[in-house]
């Protein structure tokens, strides 16, 4: 179920479009990273971290978007934390009565999705830089792309890099389209993980699969390319649409062109 991918580094990718849960070990548990997506993955999760003696100490989400919120009873009720503008986006998102109506609108029909404890998160004060746990030292890396709030997650130990919705091989950058600019907000993000790429041997993007550290500094040069060719309005080339696009991955031609026209209209 779990797989380790570095020293007390574990992943499990869903069924849904890829995304990793990371479970970082601690002194007296671990720490529960975007928890999964579907209830019988995340009750796998804990199943097994409960035959292994793990309890889950701490839970983060790296940005407010639904599919990184979610969490399970099973799972325990150790605090769960993300960045301040990360918690204020999700508190004003559940403020509107109708909030499980606009997920249930996304979701494939055929995945059972619990949202009762989606987004149940504590705000860290603003700018802090570590995650508040019992164990090694997770860095907090915030910065303005993707959404608000939006934050990789160091852990220096290991030399694992939490990349969050950045840095896939199989999705593209997708821009904040709230921000006044987004292109520059990516750019400036993916600055800071280049700054940190030589502390990283594995990075592990919120879908897709688990790199080393050659694929950070391809997948940072490819997410730039991309950025750069849509800031300067050139044709992308990018295997990640188009025909070389992975199976089950053609819809992302479609995130491309979306963001073509709301580029447009800025
Ligand atoms: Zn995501």
């Amino acid at each position: 179920m779990l797989r380790q991918v570095a020293e007390g580094v574990l992943v499990h990718e869903s069924e849904f479009i890829q995304s990793n849960a990371v479970v970082v070990q601690g002194k007296a548990g671990v720490l529960l990273v975007d928890a999964g997506v579907t209830a019988e993955e995340m009750v796998a999760i804990a199943d097994d971290l409960r035959t292994s003696g793990w309890p889950v100490v701490a839970g983060f989400s790296t940005h407010p978007h639904w599919d990184h919120l979610l969490w399970h009873a099973e799972l325990g009720d150790a605090p769960r934390y993300g960045t301040a503008r990360c918690a204020a986006e999700i508190r004003a998102f559940l403020s509107d009565a109708h909030w499980q109506d606009h997920i249930v609108e996304d979701l494939p029909p055929d995945i059972d999705v619990p949202l009762d404890l989606l987004g149940l998160i504590t705000g860290l004060p603003a700018g802090a830089t570590q995650v508040p746990w019992d164990g090694p030292k997770v860095r907090i890396i915030e910065h303005q792309a993707h959404a608000s709030g939006h934050t990789a997650l160091l852990i220096e130990e290991s030399g694992v890099l939490v990349a969050g919705d950045m840095l896939s091989d199989v999705l593209i950058p997708m821009l904040d389209s709230s921000a006044a600019d987004p292109i520059e907000d990516y750019l400036a993000a993916l600055r800071l993980l280049e700054d940190v790429a030589g502390d990283v041997d594995v990075v592990i993007p919120g879908h897709g699969s688990v790199g080393g550290a050659d694929q950070l500094r391809a997948r940072i040069d490819q997410d730039r390319a991309y950025v750069r060719a849509l800031r300067d309005d050139r044709v992308v080339s990018d295997p990640r649409i188009g025909p070389s696009a992975k199976e089950g991955w053609e819809w992302v031609s479609d995130v491309h062109a979306g963001q073509l026209g709301q580029l447009a209209k800025k």
